[in-house]
C-alpha cells in the first residue's frame, strides 16, 4: 500500500536551506510543508490507532477533467471512503461567513472549500471508474493546540478532541467487509499521477549553493576531518563516518541535480574537498557502477 514518505519537495528544501539563505516567501514555503508533514504523520498515528480494516492510501495526485488535485489520505473502508485533508494548524482562528481568519485577522485560505473542490472531483473519478461507494469527506485538525472560533456544528470537521471518538466510528463502521473495497484501493492506487507538477521549488543553481557535507543531525555545514575515518560537527559535536557521511552526500547531490554526472572530481567538489578526491574515488568505486575510462569516467547507481 502506499505508504507515507518524505515528499521530495521536502527533502529538496531541507537540503537547499543548509546551502543557501531562502527568501521569505520560500522559508515560509518550507515551514508549512515540514509543519504539514508532521501533521500527516500524526494523522497516520491515529489512523493506525484505529484499528479497523480499511486501507489507508496517503498523498495521492489525481487527475479528473484535465484537473490535478491533491488528496492527502484517502481511507477505503469496507462501505465508505472517507477523504481526509490533514491540517496541523495550531493557535486561534475564526470563521466570518465562508472565510477563515487567525487570530491576528489574517484570512487564510478556507479549507472546506479545498476539501468540497477535491470531494467532487473525486466523485467524478468514482464515477467515471464506474464505483459506487459512498464518500464521507473531512478536514482533520490534528493538533491539540489548535482552536476554531464560531464555527457552525455542521461543517465537515474533524477536531483535535474529537479525534478518539471518530476512531471508534470506523472500527463500528468496518465489521460487515464486502470484499470489493481491496480492489477499489487497488484501482485508485493505479490513478495516482506520480510527479506532482505543483511543487514550488526555488531557483538554485549549483554555482550559488554552498558546497560541503551537512551535518545529518542538526543540518549546519561545518563539518571537518577528525582522524582520518571520522567527522566531527564544530556545531553540535556531532561525529559521522568519513565514507557514509560522503554517500548520503552524493544522494543530496543526486536529488537536487538529477542530470549532472557523477564523477569524482564533481563529488569531491561537492563535498567542499574536505579529504582528497582519491578518498572520494574509492568511495564511489565501491557503491556505483563505473561507466566510461580516463577522463570520462563517471558513476551510475547499480542497475
Ligand atoms: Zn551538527
Amino acid at each position: 500500500m502506499k505508504e507515507r514518505c518524505e515528499p521530495l519537495e521536502l527533502k529538496i528544501y531541507k537540503s537547499l536551506s543548509s546551502r543557501m539563505d531562502l527568501i521569505p516567501k520560500d522559508k515560509n514555503h518550507f515551514d508549512n510543508l515540514l509543519k504539514g508533514y508532521e501533521g500527516e504523520k500524526r494523522f497516520d498515528d491515529w489512523i493506525n490507532a484505529s484499528e479497523s480494516d480499511g486501507i489507508l492510501l496517503n498523498d495521492l495526485l489525481f487527475e479528473t477533467n484535465n484537473t490535478f488535485y491533491q488528496i492527502d489520505s484517502l481511507y477505503v473502508a469496507p462501505h465508505t471512503i472517507y477523504l481526509f485533508e490533514v491540517k496541523n494548524y495550531s493557535g486561534d482562528f475564526f470563521i466570518e461567513g465562508e472565510k477563515w481568519y487567525s487570530s491576528s485577522r489574517l484570512e487564510i485560505k478556507s479549507p472546506i472549500l479545498q476539501l468540497k473542490r477535491n470531494e467532487s472531483l473525486f466523485r467524478r473519478l468514482l464515477q467515471e471508474n464506474k464505483f459506487s461507494f459512498s464518500v464521507e469527506a473531512y478536514v482533520v485538525f490534528i493538533n491539540h493546540e489548535f482552536h476554531l472560533y464560531q464555527a457552525p456544528p455542521t461543517l465537515p470537521i474533524i477536531y483535535p478532541s474529537q479525534l478518539n471518538r471518530y476512531a471508534e466510528k470506523f472500527n463500528k463502521n468496518a465489521i460487515a467487509s464486502n470484499g470489493v473495497y481491496p480492489k477499489l484501493a487497488e484501482k485508485l492506487l493505479s490513478l495516482h499521477v506520480n510527479e506532482s507538477p505543483y511543487s514550488r521549488l526555488p531557483e538554485y543553481r549549483y554555482e550559488e549553493v554552498r558546497k560541503g557535507i551537512v551535518c545529518g543531525k542538526c543540518g549546519k555545514l561545518n563539518l571537518s576531518l577528525y582522524k582520518k575515518t571520522l567527522l566531527l560537527c564544530s556545531d553540535c559535536n556531532e561525529t559521522e563516518i568519513y565514507k557514509e557521511a560522503v554517500l548520503r552526500c552524493v544522494n543530496e547531490f543526486k536529488l537536487l541535480f538529477p542530470d549532472k554526472k557523477i564523477t569524482a572530481d564533481q563529488i569531491d567538489d561537492w563535498c567542499g574537498n574536505i579529504k582528497n578526491k582519491r578518498s572520494i574515488q574509492r568511495i564511489l568505486r565501491e557503491n556505483f557502477v563505473r561507466v566510461g575510462h580516463g577522463k570520462t569516467t563517471n558513476y551510475t547507481d547499480v542497475q
